[in-house]
């Protein structure tokens, strides 16, 4: 192509009529022009359109003037006009439709002749409405005292506008036009609608381009009316048509309440389509199932009757739920539209969260305080926090919270990270919060103006007059929009047939493991009901929270001597022994890797007055002698203290105890039929010796129990790696062990020294800053942390080529990090049970993308 020509075909397709062949991407144009370029295709009745380019609506927001003769030769001299935004991807919204373009005294005139006078003058004040709103940027309310049945209405809302524009209306199509170009441009540059596409991941510089189209009017003599049709439901993705229609109505005017709309097909419950006009709806079927088979996406349609005869104005991909979007892409996969690698590829890892979501329990008694919107499904309980700061640090102390703002900005998106779910007394159902809610799978509640939000005193009142405070529980329903007092009974997620079907899909395509992180028989059966492969970390601290254990450990901590101590494990051996066995036995074989103690012995132990009481009643010591031993064991940093091997070493009774309890759970679940290989893990490791003198008592322990109960079995040793130094001295330490599975959260913390209790309180302002580009203990740091990884890795494996490599850090579960485990060679991840799905598939997209690319 010649120079010239090029800049021929530039200019062109800046602006250009949407043919079968016009050059017209979504990339240039937005998704809008190129899916009415494909309706073209099809050979759909679409009216004549226009498309403007990104590249020439970005000129126009920037003063040039819109070169409108070159749009309106497309155009007979009387068509009415109405233009649309088209954004690269259409989720990124775009300034509102403008109709009736071209309205003006004399054609209101002409139209009066073939649509009625009131009819016309109609269309005319609805034009001026939206012009003086969009355009001129009036108040909205100048025309709310105007009498509507008026027979002078043109006049009252021409001088109405008169008045406040301090200009006559502007008469010409091409000025109007130009003006209504130059409106959405800017708007589309305005800092709000810029913060709202960034919410849905659009770039920051991301285009609009404009779509100018001959206006079917909707209104007039014989069937005219407009409405939108679809195939399948928005909420659960089952066949059903869907959508309404008004007759002799504009635009999307059927979605409004209130206004006379019918149903599309039959309904007892009024008029519909299906009835007045049969062979419109007929027509209107045979295209929505066109544009599904060949623009292969479920799409819903807007449309327009003239006179009884069908226009399409627009196709676009329909609204949906999480729930419907599996269901959709496994049905246009079974029908053989889209192959099952491209249905996988179109669903976003973390939008399986809202499928995944606990409800509250319906069966349950509802102690409803409040409501509000329900903008992002599911439903959780936790305490009270008013700052994304003490959410970060309540998830850090692994405590639930709930989120309570005013409204949120993207400084709060960290602390919606770490919450259970979200309450905003501001806001609707596309407000900043409610849309990051939704693409976390958070429960969110917002617009709770009903209670009140007394944030600086951290107190909420509800419509009844209770207050909750900051530590309080409650349940946040983001399903209906309820607010309840207290933590609700919950019952699990239902997974459908289409949710297992895509991730048996997922599983055929990916190439890294997927297990899970649980202590307990419970997390064990989430796990399993999630098709985990196996538990990746057990942290056996958890098993003793229950305060009926606690006390068992407490006399161990507070033992005098070795004998007292021994008298102690005694006590807790068969404690642990049955929690490990049940998990195995849930397992039903899978491999289950067992991490011995880790936490500070004084994280057992009580901090306050009564707590010390208690404590000394039931050891039946002096309070002094109990306040001096916890005080004693108190450590300046406790994270860097007394943890995993360093207790191991120190009082090697414990680990001892704990590895006799694995293997002869190991031979209970082996005899109830559920034979296990254990992984046993040594946390907080940094040198080889640490591994030595550990494996030794284990190796001896199993001996031990093989003589005892004469029966044989295996288990294989490994290492957390979660110190800089383990992993900087993989070499020396793969060979004592079986596997390395890396600590990440501790490596975090340990790579840049910043602790995983305290970071919440400045990682807001460094990630705003750009001093970190995201919070990396909620995204893996492949440059710092993930070198270690690396370099663990190969060490390890340069040492042990056999080496089985993972990560169990809280990093398992997200897309971005499994990217990076992929890439590094790991065999698994593991993560909590509610993200094995999310990994599943995040790991079955990696697998597919390398495939095609
Ligand atoms: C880790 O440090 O990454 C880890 C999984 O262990 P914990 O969170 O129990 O310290
Ligand atoms: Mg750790």
């Amino acid at each position: 192509m010649s120079k010239k020509d090029a800049a021929v075909q530039q200019y062109t397709s800046d602006i250009c009529l949407i043919t079968t062949d016009a050059p017209i991407t979504a990339h240039t144009h937005g998704g809008r022009a190129k899916c009415m370029q494909r309706l073209v295709r099809l050979d759909l009745p679409v009216p004549d359109t226009v498309a403007l380019s990104f590249d020439e609506v970005h000129r126009i927001a920037a003063g040039d003037a819109p070169d409108v003769s070159r749009i309106l030769e497309h155009f007979a001299d009387d068509q009415l006009l109405c233009v649309r935004p088209s954004s690269e991807d259409p989720d990124w919204g775009g300034p509102g439709a403008v109709l009736n373009i071209g309205m003006n005294d004399a054609r209101m005139k002409s139209l009066s002749d073939r649509i009625g006078a009131r009819t016309a003058a109609q269309l005319y004040v609805r034009f001026i409405q939206s012009y003086s709103t969009h355009v001129a940027r009036l108040d909205p309310d100048i025309f709310d005292d105007l009498d509507m049945d008026a027979s002078d209405l043109v006049a009252q809302f021409l001088s109405a506008y008169e008045d406040e524009a301090e200009e006559p209306f502007p008469q010409a199509r091409g000025d109007q036009l130009r003006g209504v170009l130059r409106s959405m441009a800017r708007a589309w540059e305005g800092t709000t609608a810029r913060l709202l596409r960034q919410a849905k991941g659009a770039p920051a510089d991301a285009g609009l381009g404009l779509v100018v189209q001959s206006l079917v009017l909707g209104v007039g003599p014989g069937e005219c009316g407009s409405g939108v049709l679809q195939l399948v439901s928005s909420d659960t993705g089952l066949p059903q048509v869907t959508g309404r229609y008004l007759s002799q109505g504009q635009g999307r005017d059927a979605l409004h309440s209130g206004v006379g709309a019918q149903f599309l097909e039959k309904d007892a419950r009024g008029p519909s389509l299906e009835e007045r006009a049969p062979e419109a709806f007929e027509q209107l079927k045979v295209h929505a199932a066109v544009m599904r088979s060949k623009l292969r996406e479920e799409m819903q349609c807007e449309f327009a009757l003239d006179n009884g005869q069908v226009h399409i104005l627009d196709g676009m991909r329909i609204q949906r739920t999480a729930r419907a979007a599996v269901r959709i892409v496994v049905s246009l996969a079974n029908d053989k539209i889209i192959p099952r690698e491209e249905a996988l590829m179109r669903i976003k890892p973390r939008a399986l969260n809202e499928l995944l979501h606990r409800q509250v329990d319906a069966a349950a008694e509802r102690d409803v305080v409040g409501t509000g919107v329900a903008a992002s499904p599911g439903a959780a309980s936790g305490r009270i926090v008013f700052s994304a700061a003490e959410a970060q640090a309540s998830a850090a102390r692994g405590e639930a919270c709930v989120l309570v703002r005013r409204e949120t900005n993207p400084e709060d998106i960290r602390g919606m990270h770490a919450a259970s779910a979200a309450l905003t007394e501001r806001g609707g159902i596309t407000s900043h919060a409610a849309v990051i809610a939704r693409g976390l799978g958070l429960p969110c509640v917002v617009g709770a103006s009903s209670v009140r939000f007394q944030t600086r005193k951290k107190r909420l009142v509800t419509p009844d007059g209770r207050e909750f405070r900051e530590g309080d529980v409650i349940t946040v329903d983001g399903s209906n929009g309820d607010i309840l007092a207290g933590e609700a009974p919950m019952v699990e997620a239902a997974l459908n047939d289409e949710f297992k079907t895509l991730m048996s899909w997922a599983d055929d395509e990916r190439d890294i493991g997927v297990r899970a992180n649980a202590d307990t028989p419970d997390d064990a059966l989430t796990a399993l009901n999630f098709k985990a492969e196996g538990i990746g970390l057990c942290r056996t601290e958890h098993m003793f929270f229950q305060a009926d254990r606690l006390i068992a450990i407490r006399e161990m901590i507070f033992a005098d001597g070795p004998e007292d101590r021994a008298a102690a494990l005694e006590q807790i051996l068969p404690l642990q022994r049955d929690s490990i066995a049940e998990l195995f036995r849930t397992m039903k074989g899978l491999p289950v890797c067992v991490r011995l103690f880790d936490p500070p012995l004084h994280e057992f132990l009580p901090t306050d007055r009564a707590g010390l009481r208690d404590l000394a009643e039931a050891l039946n010591l002096p309070l002094s002698d109990v306040t001096r031993r916890v005080e004693a064991l108190g450590e300046y940093n406790p994270m860097l203290g007394m943890r995993g091997v360093r207790l191991g070493i120190t009082v090697p009774e414990i680990y001892e105890m704990q590895a006799r309890a694995i293997f002869e759970a190991t031979l209970l679940a082996a005899k109830d039929g559920a034979p296990v290989t254990p992984e046993v893990m040594i946390p907080l490791v940094s040198a080889k010796r640490e591994v030595e003198l550990v494996k030794t008592k284990i190796d001896a322990v199993a001996a031990a129990v093989r003589t005892e109960s004469g029966m044989d079995f295996d288990y294989l040793l490994g290492v957390m790696v979660e110190t800089p130094r383990a992993a900087l001295r993989a070499e020396d330490i793969a060979p004592h062990c079986d596997f390395f599975s890396f600590g990440t959260n501790d490596l975090t913390q340990m790579t840049y020294g910043l602790s995983r209790d305290d970071a919440g309180r400045f990682m807001s302002p460094y990630v705003n800053q750009g001093v970190f580009p995201e919070d990396p203990f909620h995204i893996l740091d492949r440059e710092g942390v993930g070198e270690l990884l690396k370099l663990g890795s190969e060490r390890g494996r340069a040492a042990r080529p056999d080496l089985k490599l993972s990560v169990c850090g809280e990093h398992g579960g997200s897309p971005e990090s499994i990217d990076f485990c992929r890439q590094i060679g790991l065999d698994y991840v593991s993560c909590s049970p509610f993200r094995v799905p999310v990994a599943r598939l995040a790991a079955a997209q990696l697998a597919i993308r390398d495939k095609i690319s």
